[in-house]
């Protein structure tokens, strides 16, 4: 019921021509997947990779957004810019964003209703620091992430949340199956109070936190695991490929 969907981030990693290396080389690897397959790239980057994936199943993401049309936001990208080069998706309030760049769930919220006001699938990303998980704080931080940043949403569905508890970003350390599982399903259940249970079986959310080729496919297995987002190892293509492909 719920399409897969594997994205890559690839944060502030590989130049254009090494990523136009990359899709080149991803592109017969996962032409035959039963999943959406989106890489999220740096923005200066977004004209080649557009280039290089049209034709195939490859779609392209960016990392940020900015939520106002247009204006005196130096150094910042706009839907408009980011829809001239066919982007469809838009990952907001990565926890990177929200540790080095201010990004706060009230930003958070601003982004996501304007990369769906602008027709883009915002990949809203959620989870708890190590000290919120051991001081049993996870849900009350889940709450808030997901009551503010998704404020006036219309339809989630359009949304794909990606529940990425910090501790397991770029650390080697997953979250166990279980856990996520755990988490991922209270995240479903909140978002089924917030819009309804309908809405919150129709979404679907990510795992997102050192997944790899080897520990992918135990977490796919997942009831309510729908995808992942990667970041290591989507920069290598037969990493990635192995995890598009968790279902071999
Ligand atoms: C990420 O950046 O979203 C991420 C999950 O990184 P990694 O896979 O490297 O932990």
């Amino acid at each position: 019921m719920r399409r897969p969907i594997i994205a890559g981030n690839w944060k502030m990693n590989k130049t254009a021509s090494e990523g136009v290396a990359l899709v080149e080389a991803l592109k017969p690897l996962v032409a035959d997947a039963n999943c959406d397959v989106v890489v999220c790239v740096p923005a200066i980057n977004i004209p080649a990779i557009s280039e290089a994936c049209k034709g195939s199943n490859i779609h392209v993401g960016a990392e940020n957004m900015h939520w106002a049309a247009s204006g005196a936001y130096t150094g910042e990208i706009s839907a408009e810019m980011l829809q001239e080069y066919g982007v469809e998706y838009v990952i907001v309030g990565h926890s990177e964003r929200r540790q080095y760049f201010g990004e706060t769930d009230e930003t958070v919220n601003k982004r996501t209703l304007a990369v769906l006001a602008a027709g883009m699938t915002p990949i809203v990303c959620v989870g708890e620091k190590l000290e919120e998980r051991e001081n049993g704080t996870t849900n009350e931080v889940l709450d808030r992430q997901l009551t503010v940043g998704l404020a006036g949403v219309e339809d989630v569905k359009k949304v794909v949340i990606a529940y990425e508890p910090v501790w397991a970003i770029g650390t080697g350390r997953t979250a166990t199956d279980e856990q996520a599982e755990e988490t991922i399903a209270y995240i479903r259940k909140k978002i089924g109070e917030l819009f309804c249970p309908r809405c919150a079986e129709n979404t679907r959310i990510q795992y997102g936190g050192s997944m790899n080729a080897k520990n992918c496919k135990g977490l796919m297995a997942q009831a309510n695991i729908d995808g992942g987002l990667i970041g290591g190892a989507s920069l290598k293509a037969p990493d990635f490929s192995a995890i598009v492909h968790f279902d071999r």
